[in-house]
């Protein structure tokens, strides 16, 4: 056997491993926090990686698959489109306006609308094409610099203008908190973010909660996370190799 197909399926075992091992991690603290573990959805982030390895998390029981680069959502979303059983897509990542025609579908959940340009635009798609978007507003709740989403003073305004259009339906919240200082556990950290959040989720009357990935996703569980977004936990570290939407390309698999 080639090397290359030893480490695909070393990968592949890696990966249903991966599965079990976050699906245990959010029913025990679902369970803790008094929740049904069923409350949760798992989602796959499978940035970087080959459309083949997020088609073993699909075999390994998971059914939302993530991305945070639209043309890896679509090549992907391709890729695996022959594959038996429903797979909802979440945008989990920063969208540029003018490729909002790329996410927009109503199988695809939008995380990352942060802005009143992208609900015109894709009020607009939706308009044209009869689509009712799928979309949660990203909220920086830790007013980081170096995360997407609108800000705590912003979201009233952006979260009830998404909802005055006819082709958008807003489900509801996501946030990426703050890296956690040095020497502090991320979920500590993370934990008020994601309190806050909730808090706001619950004075808009909105449903979902995305919010918790691969380091923090307990404390996301306690506070009532709807959606988990998690990556390296499933799928193992991201490699400096990452797959690129190229037809044949040497990481194509
Ligand atoms: C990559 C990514 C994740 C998953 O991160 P991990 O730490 O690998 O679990 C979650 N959300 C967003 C927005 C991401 O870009």
């Amino acid at each position: 056997m080639s090397r290359l197909v030893e480490d695909v399926e070393e990968r592949v075992a890696g990966i249903a491993t991966g599965v079990r091992h976050v699906r245990a991690r959010v029913a025990d603290a679902a369970r803790a926090a008094g929740r049904d573990p069923a409350e949760v959805t798992l989602v796959a982030v499978g940035k970087t990686h080959a459309p083949a390895l997020l088609g073993a998390a699909l075999d390994a029981g998971v059914t939302d698959l993530g991305e945070n680069r639209v043309e890896e959502l679509v090549a992907k979303r391709h890729a695996l489109a022959d594959h038996p059983g429903p797979v909802r897509w979440h945008m989990v990542g920063r969208l540029r306006t003018r490729a909002a025609n790329q996410a927009l579908d109503r199988d695809v959940l939008v995380h990352s609308l942060d802005r009143r340009r992208l609900v015109d635009r894709f009020e607009r798609l939706g308009a044209e094409h009869d689509v009712v978007q799928p979309v949660l507003v990203q909220v920086n709740v830790g007013d980081d610099p170096a995360k997407g989403g609108c800000g705590l003073h912003e979201v009233d305004e952006l979260v009830a203008y998404a909802r005055e259009q006819p082709h958008l339906t807003v489900e509801g919240l996501m946030t990426v908190p703050p890296m956690p200082p040095d020497g502090t556990a991320a979920g500590a950290a993370a934990r008020p973010h994601f309190a806050r959040l909730r808090e706001l989720r619950d004075r808009l009357g909105l449903e979902q909660l995305s919010m918790g990935m691969s380091a923090d996703l307990e404390a996301a569980v306690a506070e009532g996370a709807t959606l988990v977004r998690v990556g390296t936990a499933v799928f193992g570290a991201r490699g400096d190799a990452p797959w690129e939407p190229v037809a044949g390309g040497p990481h194509a698999l």
